[in-house]
């Protein structure tokens, strides 16, 4: 879907709010939660406008994994592969998602308990 001129994270995409940007890809960005809930708190989205990750992934399969790679990369650089981190879509603001942009969170660096509170 194209940019859509009210969303936050499109806004990200294109530089006109500013985000620290830890990787970059042709299709997505990865950039740290301005609210961090974990001592690793980062945010992976594709470029392109998607609501959620059910309709990213029904859209485009390909750029749906691209985001999971990411993730998996941005644990990687961070250091939290071995410990173990969380990746969540939040979905619907019932679920608390609140920027209607589909994001993956990518939370690391302490102990995640489950179920989540
Ligand atoms: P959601 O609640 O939709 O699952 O997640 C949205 C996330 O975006 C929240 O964790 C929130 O802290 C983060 N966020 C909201 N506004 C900004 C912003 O302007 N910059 C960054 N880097 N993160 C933001
Ligand atoms: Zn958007």
């Amino acid at each position: 879907m194209a940019s859509q001129p009210d969303c936050l994270f499109c806004k990200i995409v294109a530089g006109e709010v500013p985000a620290t940007v830890v990787r970059e890809t042709a299709h997505t960005v990865a950039f740290r939660d301005i609210n961090p809930q974990a001592p690793t708190h980062v945010l992976v989205i594709p470029r392109e406008h998607h609501r959620n990750a059910g309709e990213l992934a029904a859209a485009d399969p390909s750029l749906a994994a691209a985001v999971l790679i990411e993730a998996a990369k941005v644990a990687a650089d961070e250091g939290i592969d071995e410990s173990g981190y969380r990746v969540v879509f939040n979905t619907g603001a019932g679920a608390g998602q609140s920027v209607f942009h589909v994001h993956a969170h990518v939370l690391g660096g302490r102990g995640l308990s489950w179920p989540p509170g």
